[in-house]
């Protein structure tokens, strides 16, 4: 029915076959997008125009789709806006020649920086009509901006900014000057908006990612029947066609490899031409938390499961490949390093697929020393840990978080890495994701040697008696690991699923025994001055769960325990940085005047938390909508774990998950706790 009422005529009648996608155009379907909440709506809308796209202009469906999901390039490219407020607020003064207190004055009474600049760009008259901005050109200033560095970076990503916004908004100007108040006109169709809400990371169009992928899949199945002169498409041909996509963009995920892939062979050819290779970090398997070792026994119940240390130290995806093989993985030879101290191209890649290869040059000049001479090329994933080199032992985490993050030079190391490998899931030319476990971890042992303080394969057990589980957590402990991994092992189920939450793995901690379940990644949204003798510093920090649904950052707790003045000082320079004038429009918080934090902080900093319970609060907004009774989720008596550099705020613990972890401890905990509480 969605598709119904959106489809039928393209959002854009103007553009013609052949003409550069117009960025009106696209934002005339964002604009469609920003106005309704239905999910299905939303998806055909973002299918009609990759359709429109696909069928005038397919060279600009890869820009199309990266403005689409708000990034510039992937992960791995290592390109990012990182624009802030101040260098926005200071191009949209220039562009539309108001003064910067102006302009700051409407920041500050419409909230929302995308409408600020609309609203400049409409109330601004100008002698010549600008040449309009296109989807490709749009996406290569952006680019342009992003790569800028060095001496006089800020003033020269002003004006490329403002290059683009003198272009924007011919259809901004009209409305305005038919007497429509675009700041209150939610779906504007302003270009200065969307362009503004790109450069700060947020669209805000209710578009995930997943939403793209989908509608991106049916445009394509769409357009080829279409072009076979097929008006009658299957269901089954359209899931089959979103299947495939989602397969292959989970193995391989990016659009620069596979669009012209699909655009050449077609969607269903996809999996012959788009396969997992080095050079292409993947999104790392993640597992599900459980409360106890019996949980895990019920889960697993008859199937043969291993049970492996969890190294505490930071996730790492290893790619590689021999001078001799370079050839065959055209990715490699741009996205990997040369002469990182082994022949051949190779790189470290995080949880979130940054480049890691400068903070640990280390390993990498010793790669050599651990890799058969038969090994060619591989994916590995792994944790790397600091290592102690006296006591030859795994030390733990806070360790590892004094190296340096950027230009480490190998021979200035003094936190020394072992790196501890778990998965193999690319070896010499195949992918092995598909691969059962045991048949895995079988190849990673025989296609590397270890060194000690280098190299080692993860500890593991494969038992299921209660008792030598115990025996392995306590002893994991003793080894300064934060418990165990346990993963199905044989079976279809036990093959590695990229960029999932999987029931087939499950994480034991230590101190789960008595605690919720798991610890939270949570965003740093605001802060309150200290008292006494911390007045010069932050003392306590308002922290949010993000909702993927809405994306939106729901508050959830205040926290002023687990830091020590040291760290208070250093968050207080850290954080300082990103002080805003007021919450951003995509925070949910209580508007009580005393629930307020003395400052406000741009989404940014992600800290994993540990807590006692969780509770239900009117003061906080987490998951209030799921909870029906006007109070959101909180966490009672917080504190405060460590900064979480390898995720971003979006990566955060979400509301529906904090909403999973407060059902099941209530229902552990009926009728024992109250569960409520009115703060
Ligand atoms: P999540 O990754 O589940 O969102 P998180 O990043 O906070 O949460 P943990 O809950 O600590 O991570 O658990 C998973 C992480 O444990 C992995 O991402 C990996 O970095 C680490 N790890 C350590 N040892 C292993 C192992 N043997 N197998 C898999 N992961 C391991």
């Amino acid at each position: 029915q969605a598709a119904l009422k959106v489809s039928g005529k393209d959002p854009y009648p103007d553009w013609k076959a052949g003409d550069p996608v117009p960025y009106a155009a696209l934002c005339t379907t964002f604009s469609l997008i920003e106005m309704t909440t239905k999910r299905l709506e939303i998806s055909a809308h973002c299918s009609l125009f990759l359709q429109q796209v696909l069928r005038l202009t397919p060279g600009d469906l890869l820009s199309t789709v990266q403005l689409m999901i708000n990034k510039v390039a992937a992960d791995y490219a290592g390109i990012e806006l990182g624009i802030g407020e101040s260098l926005i607020i200071k191009a949209i003064s220039e562009t539309t020649g108001r003064t910067l207190a102006e302009t700051k004055a409407d920041h500050h009474k419409i909230g929302d920086l995308g409408l600020v600049a609309a609203k400049s760009r409409s109330n601004q008259r100008t002698m010549f009509k600008p040449k309009p901005l296109t989807v490709k050109g749009v996406h290569e200033g952006l680019l342009a901006i992003a790569s800028v560095q060095g001496h006089g970076a800020q003033e020269r990503k002003v004006n490329s900014i403002k290059k683009l916004l003198s272009s924007a908004d011919a259809a901004a100007a009209a409305k305005s000057q038919k007497g429509i108040d675009i700041t209150k006109d939610k779906g504007g169709a302003s270009e200065s908006k969307y362009l503004i809400r790109f450069l700060e990371g947020k669209l805000r169009l209710g578009l995930a990612e997943k939403t793209v992928i989908v509608a991106l899949a049916q445009a394509m199945v769409k357009h080829e029947a279409a072009q076979k002169g097929n008006k009658l498409l299957s269901t089954e041909q359209m899931a089959k066609g979103e299947a495939v996509l989602k397969a292959v963009y989970s193995e391989l995920p990016s659009y620069e490899v596979i669009i012209p892939q699909m655009l050449a062979h077609g969607i269903f050819n996809l999996r012959d031409n788009c396969k997992l290779q080095p050079g292409v970090p993947l999104k790392p398997m993640l597992a599900k938390p459980t409360k106890s070792i019996t949980e895990v026994l019920d889960r697993f119940e008859g199937k043969d499961f291993t049970c492996e240390y969890k190294y505490d130290g930071e996730r790492a995806q290893i790619h590689y490949v021999a001078p001799d093989t370079v050839q065959q993985f055209p990715a490699a030879k741009t996205t990997l390093q040369k002469d990182a101290g082994v022949k051949g191209l190779s790189s470290i890649f995080s949880r979130n697929s940054e480049d890691l290869s400068k903070k640990y040059p280390d390993i990498l000049a010793k790669l050599n020393t651990w890799i058969k001479p038969e090994t060619k090329s591989f994916v590995l994933d792994c944790e790397t840990v600091a290592w102690d080199m006296e006591t030859k032992k795994v030390l733990p985490f806070q360790q590892l978080m004094t190296r340096k993050r950027k230009d480490v030079k190998a021979e200035d190391v003094k936190v020394k890495v072992c790196v501890f490998a778990f998965d193999i899931l690319f070896l010499n030319g195949e992918a092995t994701v598909k691969k059962s476990l045991r048949e895995r971890r079988e190849l990673l042992h025989e296609a590397f040697e270890p060194v000690e303080g280098e190299f080692a394969f993860a500890q593991f057990g494969d038992t299921k008696e209660i008792e030598e589980i115990q025996t392995l957590l306590d002893e994991s402990v003793k080894a300064s690991c934060e418990g165990l991994m346990v993963k199905m092992l044989d079976t279809e189920e036990s093959g590695y699923e990229p960029s999932k939450r999987s029931r087939n793995w499950l994480k034991v901690k230590k101190d789960y025994l008595s605690g919720i379940g798991d610890s939270l990644d949570l965003v740093v949204l605001g802060a309150y001055f200290g008292k006494g003798k911390r007045t010069s510093v932050y003392g306590a920090f308002l922290l949010a769960a993000y909702n993927a649904n809405d994306q939106v950052y729901e508050t959830v707790c205040n926290i002023g325990t687990g830091f020590s003045e040291a760290i208070l000082e250093e968050l207080h320079s850290q954080l300082s940085e990103h002080v805003i004038d007021k919450p951003k429009p995509f925070y949910r918080h209580s508007t009580v005047k005393n629930d307020q934090p003395d400052v406000w902080f741009d989404a940014r900093v992600v800290w994993e938390v540990k807590t006692a319970d969780l509770t239900l609060s009117p003061r906080y907004r987490a998951a209030i909508d799921d909870m029906g009774v006007n109070k959101g989720i909180s966490l009672r008596f917080p504190r405060f774990i460590k900064q979480r550099d390898d995720k971003k705020p979006d990566e955060a613990t979400t509301t529906k998950a904090v909403a999973e972890m407060y059902r099941k401890q209530e229902s552990v905990t009926k009728d024992s706790k109250g569960g409520v509480d009115d703060d």
